[in-house]
């Protein structure tokens, strides 16, 4: 089967549909490791098409911010300004949608994805030393994760822990098979905010029948996002950051 799999949406509709556009053809079913609402200016349309689409998703940290559900004095001020903002904006049914995400980690087929760690949904991976600790808990040989926003990860293969970093600038794609003798924490990277200094959006299509795993980068028109987000009211940081990928 062929996955597109998407993490951290963060309700950014022109991100999204670059994505669509970009992967069209190139799968059978869309996951998602969560975070589809939070920071941008398009949370109802995009769990709108995430309602009509996912193939299956776990919640992440904003969506639960999002919910209502997430005491918010664990979030900055302004993911808390961003998560007043969008509960006030999303129509009943999506917001019931936002409660009713599972936490990971969720099965799919032979693979299992989760929003942090296996552990802890919030908890991020951000080096090999943080994921070195939770290959134990894995209970598939591929998993996929987000909550960081960068794109690469994490694989254990001959007996050693090897970081996955980001592809260069100047490429829209890398390809990895995933050696079958080892174990893979994979993130598709961010759709909606990228932070690892690529402003483009981040995405993976992973084939389990060949355990094939692309990393693909889409150019998307996030000055349209950063004036839909000063319009709406939401900090001006949330804009500016995503021409800059941090
Ligand atoms: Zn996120």
């Amino acid at each position: 089967m062929r996955y597109l799999v998407l993490s951290d949406l963060h309700s950014n509709r022109e991100a999204l549909d670059a994505v669509l556009d970009d992967s069209r053809g190139e799968y059978d079913l869309i996951v998602c490791c969560g975070d589809l609402a939070g920071y941008g200016p398009d949370p109802n349309a995009v769990i709108d098409w995430a309602r009509a689409n996912l193939h299956a998703v776990v919640r992440g940290n904003h969506d639960r911010g999002c919910a209502g559900t997430e005491n918010l004095e664990w979030f900055n001020p302004v993911a808390r300004q961003a998560s007043i903002w969008t509960m006030s904006q999303l129509s009943p049914v999506n917001l019931e949608y936002l409660r009713s995400l599972p936490a990971g980690p969720l099965k799919v087929e032979d693979f299992q994805l989760i929003h942090g760690s296996p552990m802890d949904e919030d908890e991020y991976l951000l080096s090999v030393a943080d994921a070195r600790n939770v290959f134990a808990y894995l209970e598939t040989d591929v998993t996929f994760f987000g909550h960081t926003h960068l794109q690469g990860g994490y694989a254990w293969l001959g007996g050693r822990y090897e970081t996955i970093g980001r592809m260069e600038f100047f490429q829209n794609e890398r390809w990895q098979r995933l050696d079958p003798d080892g174990a893979w924490l994979i993130n598709p990277g961010s759709v909606g905010q990228p932070r690892d200094g690529d402003e483009r959006a981040a995405f993976a299509l992973y084939d389990s029948g060949a355990r094939e795993v692309l990393y693909r980068r889409v150019a998307y028109d996030h000055d349209a996002t950063r004036r839909k987000i000063e319009r709406a009211g939401l900090p001006d940081v949330l804009g500016l950051r995503l021409a800059a990928g941090r």
